[in-house]
């Protein structure tokens, strides 16, 4: 049933063979390692999902829509975002294979439908923990987590698809399966409504689409997303996040988990954080020496980046990350 290792280096090689579904290695200095790492994976499900043991008590499934998070323990099974609609069952499937235990808690990290898809499905299979305490929520329904901006953007939706334990403070906390964990709000990052989801034993950061190694982060600016909240964001997490040091040979540390792409340390999301502070800098000047959008984008200020993060074809995605960039920098002049 595990795939690997819950080996830090193995898990981020094999996090990279992972396929077309999970990411772009263009560019990057892992393409050797892939055909080897390539032979440590077995057992992919129908639909090219694939389960990564990252820690002992957390796994990662990929290749359906966003990595999905799964912490499991004696408390049952908690998952940070759910994939597509599509493949809900599918990933369902994933998580049974990973723990008899039923699934007790949804968190999402932000409200696209590739983050939340799956919602309705794996709620519907879950249980509640029976509180005892007789708090809120007496209904029946499995609490699905996030930041209460989504419902905003979640209105067509059926009631049981929504977070229904939504939340307008910097974090919200619970403490299952032996460990502490945070749902750490992101103001106006990609949206309106990120956020972190920070497993403190297990060493864990679920960072949903603030970080995407497969391109530019996309700032959803008419879904409140900004480059200021995005950096910021990025910041934290950095922050957050304890690289393998004193002793490097380990390759141990904080694991990241981006929205899409391969697994992260502290080193890959400090590098991310600098590419997209950079090409803010860039701009910026631009747009302080009077350049109008389409001056700014022929001056390419995301030259040197766009082979790695510039997406599959057309230079669309690097269009739309300078134009959610130029739009908030003029915000925030004005
Ligand atoms: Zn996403």
């Amino acid at each position: 049933m595990t795939i690997t290792k819950p080996d830090r280096r193995l898990a981020k090689i094999v996090a990279v063979a992972l396929g077309a579904a999970l990411l772009l290695t263009r560019g990057t200095g892992w393409e050797p390692l892939k055909t080897a790492a390539a032979q440590t994976t077995t057992a992919a499900t129908s639909t090219n999902l694939e389960t990564l043991e990252v820690r002992p008590s957390f796994f990662v499934i990929a290749g359906g829509g966003a990595n999905v998070g799964v912490q499991v323990g004696e408390d049952g099974v908690v998952v940070v975002d759910t994939g597509t609609a599509a493949d809900a069952q599918a990933i369902l499937a994933a998580i049974k294979r990973i723990s008899p235990k039923p699934i007790r808690y949804i968190i999402d990290t932000g409200p696209d439908a590739d983050h939340i898809g799956g919602n309705q499905t794996l709620a519907k299979a879950g249980e509640r923990v029976l509180s005892g305490g007789g708090g809120r929520n007496a209904n029946s329904m499995l609490p699905i987590v996030g930041v209460e901006n989504m419902m905003r953007h979640l209105t067509r939706l059926p009631a049981d698809a929504l977070p229904n334990e939504t939340f307008h403070y910097p974090r919200k906390s619970m403490y299952l399966n032996g460990e502490a964990i945070e749902v750490l709000s992101q103001p106006d990052a990609h949206t309106d409504s990120d956020a972190f989801v920070f497993f403190r034993r297990s060493d864990v950061v679920v960072a949903g689409d603030i970080l995407d190694t497969r391109q530019f982060p996309v700032i959803d600016v008419a879904r409140g997303g900004s480059i200021q909240g995005e950096i910021a964001a990025l910041n934290r997490l950095v922050e957050l996040a304890v690289p393998s040091v004193p002793i490097v040979s380990r390759e141990a540390g904080t694991i990241v988990v981006p929205g899409h792409g391969h697994l992260c340390d502290q080193y890959d999301v400090i590098e991310y954080r600098d590419m997209v502070t950079i090409i803010r800098d860039r701009v910026r000047e631009l747009i302080k020496a009077g350049r109008s959008l389409a001056e700014v984008k022929a001056a390419q200020p995301a030259k040197g980046y766009v082979g790695r993060y510039g997406g599959p074809g057309g230079g669309e995605t690097t269009d739309r990350f300078i134009e959610a960039v130029y739009q908030g920098l003029v915000k925030e002049k004005a």
